[in-house]
């Protein structure tokens, strides 16, 4: 065990522990663990020999760093940030050496006693990941005399803790930030990640405050906004890559939050009559509807403390059930090419990984809290730190924080969610609602929103205005006493909601909102045609399902038939596989509901990162190329096989096609064909049902020409092409902005499928999220792609799509693209070809 670092009183007055501070960042521990001093004497004097490693600007905050790597951060009263160095003198400079006693900072209690909330003095250990409190005082201290506490390096933990390694004594730079709002969640979360991948110690000092690398919220808390400077500081065996990838991430560029999905100017608060509540715009539009008002309940906490094992256990527990069912949120995201809701979790997802704030429910745990207590009081303080700070977009993140506590504690206690409950085409009154709230509502429930709180930034916003949901936040808490079922107008776009419409103003906006509803049906009704193009080429719009509810909506959408059925809805979230009859009658199910369109139905894809827990299957170091797609198959023929005679057993086969996902080659697909064949005899079926590949992998797309001599048809999964072309994990965020389809590699696979396909007269259709894309439809149809599978909802504009385009023209046009260099060229060009989108 390391020698104890004793540390005196740097200043005389009374000992309180932490949680007596009247600022949740210190109180919290946010900072790191230590002890506080409500002092009597005003001079701040050196707590042991070290070295003064940072002086805050306004001087009332100074870090000494020991020789044994421990850095005190002394913080003289509470926000006295603000009194920008008025009261404070330093006696010492940054970067010089001093000695235990010697006089830091002279401070003028009497002055500053008026000014700031209170005198109060924190001494806390700024690496306490790497240092741990081995002795602390209570009660009255001298400065300069008593011991307030010892202090010693971690042990084992602590590879990177070394004392050789302080972030002063390695590496630092500054990098000047890119993100157009600053250091909020999705950057935090970048520069998190940034930090995590190297064993190092990264820390970020800006405007006197310093704040870990590893603990998002942390970053968060300092207020960083866009074009600051920032120091960054790394020490450890990895130090030098460590600063450079976290300067890189602060450096990144990403769009401010308003551009996600443009958020609209808010409105000047217009003059509003009686029976109106004014609010901010979060997504606009008219809403005519009865109010559904939704109060999520508190969940359930257990105040009393069992074993600490069984707490730290139960807390685990949690952290591990809510990861994965984020995981799986974000996953059902990316395949529905949601990245509104893809972003979200993601960002929640490191939320949950922050190390400060599960730094604090273990401790909390430690002192003899309970899991629930712990976790609740460690995401209310961190909210309480978001909310307070001045910056609205970090205060609406606090929501989000808000949401992951309710899950983790709903995990802690085993109790069911309360989902709202909201009849059709209701306007949904809420103090706040959560993206989980919102993310678990069936697309029709809602007509409109009104929140008293949130904001128009926040995620829920976002995720309104990605649904065009219209959408008032921020009007306060009167709407919270608006009668059920009232009927009452929600004029989003005007920032007004009207408790007491008037007739005329409700009939003026019926008439606005049957017009537009007339547009969307008028291009519904047309959706119901088949779709050419201009000179006369059919091009079939399908639809992406994962259900009999799905195909219904297709159906009613217009789509020609299904393009995808991702069967893999039928084998998630339970505890075995589903039994041939089962499957054969949720196949038959979607048939039906398709009144006799085709549909092609995907064999189960799953392994890889789509975990199904009950078919064992290896853990796996490169999942993405290992037993994934029709290989799980493969490695559970079982499970195959009565898949296939559930399809080969539905009533109308012939208007059931089967793919497989993630062939590699001629091979696969014919140990599919044979065995397929084997069940139909022993089913006495001679009429089989056709069978296609997915070109999802590069050697698919390479031998084309092989797999369409065998199958019936090809169709593209573009969003794993593009990730095993491109090289580019998929589902890693950082990634997500070079892994475009539109790249000329995959325009010349694509095009190389079709020239395979048509040498033995085979049609090609993609069902990746490139089909959805409006500026790579003519495109795909000029390489040849005759099939486009989408969700549901875009048939009609694709459709209005397609019938504006002209085949020979795309041809043409397609051919010159193929000789570009990148996406951004291809889409540049594109869009000057095709100007209409
Ligand atoms: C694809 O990869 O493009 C595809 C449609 O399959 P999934 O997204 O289900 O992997
Ligand atoms: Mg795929």
């Amino acid at each position: 065990m390391t020698q104890a670092l004793e540390l005196k009183a740097p200043l005389t007055g009374t000992v309180l522990p932490l949680e007596q501070v009247p600022d949740p960042v210190f109180a919290g521990r946010m900072m790191g663990d230590g002890l506080a001093i409500d002092p009597t004497s005003s001079t701040l004097l050196a707590p042991c020999d070290g070295v003064v490693t940072q002086i805050a600007r306004t001087h009332h905050a100074l870090t000494l760093t020991a020789a044994n790597g421990a850095e005190i951060l002394m913080h003289i009263g509470i926000d006295t940030v603000s009194l920008k160095g008025e009261g404070f003198k330093p006696l010492v400079a940054q970067g010089q050496t001093v000695t235990c006693g010697q006089a830091l900072i002279e401070a003028d209690f009497s002055f500053i006693a008026g000014k700031a909330p209170s005198l109060i003095t924190v001494v806390v250990i700024a690496n306490s990941d790497t240092q741990e409190m081995a002795e602390r005082a209570t009660g009255a201290v001298t400065a300069g005399q008593s011991i307030l506490m010892r202090v010693r390096a971690k042990g084992a933990a602590s590879a990177v803790a070394d004392a050789s390694a302080t972030p002063s004594a390695d590496t630092t730079a500054w990098a000047v930030v890119g993100h157009g709002d600053g250091v909020h969640a999705r950057p935090a979360a970048m520069i998190q990640a940034a930090a995590k991948a190297f064993n190092a110690r990264v820390f970020l000092r800006f405007s006197g405050q310093e704040a870990n690398a590893r603990s998002v919220v942390s970053l968060m808390g300092l207020g960083i906004g866009h074009g600051d400077r920032v120091e960054v500081l790394a020490s450890g065996p990895e130090a030098g890559q460590a600063l450079a990838a976290v300067v890189e991430a602060l450096e990144a560029h990403s769009p401010s939050a308003h551009g996600e999905v443009e958020a609209p100017a808010v409105p000047a608060p217009a003059a509003l009559g009686a029976g109106k509540v004014g609010g901010v715009l979060a997504a606009p539009g008219l809403a005519i509807g009865p109010v559904a008002q939704f109060a999520a309940a508190e969940p359930r906490v257990v105040e009393l403390a069992g074993e600490l094992g069984t707490e730290y256990n139960a807390l685990a527990r949690a952290l591990a059930t809510v990861r994965s069912a984020i995981m799986s949120q974000m996953h059902a995201a990316l395949k529905h090419g949601d990245k509104a809701m893809q972003a979200i979790f993601d960002a929640h997802l490191a939320l949950l990984d922050d190390p400060e704030l599960v730094g604090a429910a273990e401790r909390a745990i430690g002192q003899g809290k309970s899991a629930g207590v712990a976790f609740r009081d460690a995401a209310r303080t961190q909210r309480q730190v978001l909310s307070a700070m001045n910056n609205p977009l970090l205060a609406e993140r606090a929501n989000d924080l808000k949401d992951l506590e309710r899950r983790v504690l709903l995990a802690i206690s085993g109790d069911a969610d309360q989902k709202p409950v909201v009849p059709p085409r209701s306007i949904l009154i809420a103090d706040d609602l959560t993206p989980s709230d919102l993310a678990g509502m069936p697309a029709d429930a809602l007509a409109g929103v009104v929140l008293a709180r949130g904001g128009a930034t926040s995620h829920v916003a976002i995720l309104v205005r990605a649904r065009g949901i219209p959408a008032l936040v921020a009007t306060g808490a009167a709407v919270l006493q608006i009668e059920n079922g009232l009927e009452v107008l929600l004029d989003a776009t005007h920032g007004v909601l009207d408790i007491t419409p008037a007739a005329d103003s409700l009939q003026a906006a019926r008439q606005q909102i049957d017009a537009r509803r007339d547009t969307l049906e008028h291009m519904k009704r047309q959706a119901l045609e088949p779709a050419h193009t201009l000179d006369g080429q059919a091009i079939e719009v399908a639809a992406n399902i994962a259900n009999e509810r799905d195909a219904r909506e297709a159906a009613r959408c217009g789509a020609d038939s299904v393009g995808l059925l991702r069967s893999e809805f039928l084998f998630i979230e339970r505890e075995s596989a589903p039994s041939r009859d089962e499957q054969q009658a949720a196949y038959q199910a979607v048939l039906d509901a398709l009144e006799g369109r085709n549909a092609i139905m995907r064999t189960l894809d799953v392994g890889g990162d789509k975990e199904v827990p009950y078919l064992s299957l290896p853990q796996e170091d490169n999942p993405a190329l290992g037993l994934r797609g029709i290989r799980s198959g493969f490695a559970r023929p079982a499970l195959l096989d009565d898949q296939l005679a559930a399809m080969l057993a539905t009533r109308q086969a012939s208007r059931l096609r089967i793919l497989l996902p993630m062939v590699a080659d001629v091979a696969d697909l014919l140990r599919v064909k044979a065995r397929l064949g084997e069940l139909a005899a022993e089913m006495g079926i001679t009429a089989l049902p056709q069978l296609g590949v997915m070109i999802e992998v590069p050697s698919a797309a390479l031998l084309a020409d092989q797999l369409a001599e065998h199958a019936d048809f090809l169709s593209i999964g573009t969003n794993d092409l593009t990730q095993y072309t491109l090289a580019r994990d998929r589902c890693n965020p950082d990634l997500a902005a070079g892994l475009d389809p539109m790249h000329p590699a995959l325009l010349r696979l694509i095009a190389q499928t079709a020239a395979g396909a048509a040498k033995h007269g085979r049609w090609v259709g993609v069902c990746g999220a490139m089909a959805s894309d409006l500026e790579a439809a003519p495109v795909l149809i000029g390489l040849g792609v005759t099939e486009l599978s989408v969700s549901p909802g875009l048939i009609p504009e694709l459709k209005a799509r397609v019938r504006a385009l002209d085949l020979a023209m795309c041809r043409r046009e397609a051919q010159s693209l193929l000789l570009l260099s990148s996406a951004a060229e291809v889409r540049a060009r594109a869009r000057e070809i095709w100007p209409q989108v």
